[in-house]
């Protein structure tokens, strides 16, 4: 029971650091001069487009584009994350192409939904199996495992 109460206090402790940090932060940004801010912004959305275009994880994102080191990780992750996880230029084209070539399991693919036949569940587990590696929708992976 203490460690339950110890281990919930150390999280306690880390979500009060963070919203601190994060507060210190938004209100750096208040102080910074409009040149400065055009500038970060400018060079912040540029390196967004290429994660967009070429692809890449969060961390590629913030470690290898943006020059951050591992400090950054949690100030940054919300945003990047949806950043790193959503955001795909080359989306709408990869779509059109499946349309075009009519292939449904590809568009499935592509937007996320489980590979098995008939069911447009978002993929919430990825997972070896013997007709290769599945993503599926968590029913059909506790279907595929036995579990109830
Ligand atoms: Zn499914």
């Amino acid at each position: 029971m203490s460690d339950k109460k110890d281990l919930w206090d150390a999280f306690s402790k880390i979500g009060e650091a963070m919203a601190a940090r994060e507060k210190e932060l938004d209100e750096a940004v208040e102080y910074c001069e409009y040149d400065m801010k055009l500038a970060v912004t400018r060079w912040v959305m540029k390196h967004i487009v290429q994660q967009a275009s070429e692809g890449g994880s969060y961390r590629y994102l913030i470690y290898d584009r943006l020059g951050f080191g591992p400090d950054a990780y949690a100030p940054l992750c919300s945003d990047g994350l949806t950043i790193s996880n959503e955001f795909d230029l080359n989306l709408r084209e990869n779509i059109r192409n499946a349309i075009i070539q009519n292939d449904m399991n590809k568009i499935k693919e592509i937007v996320g939904l489980c590979d098995v036949e008939g069911c447009n569940r978002y993929i919430s587990s990825g997972w070896p199996s013997d007709e290769g590696y599945r993503q599926t929708c968590s029913e059909h992976y506790r279907e595929a495992h036995n579990e109830s």
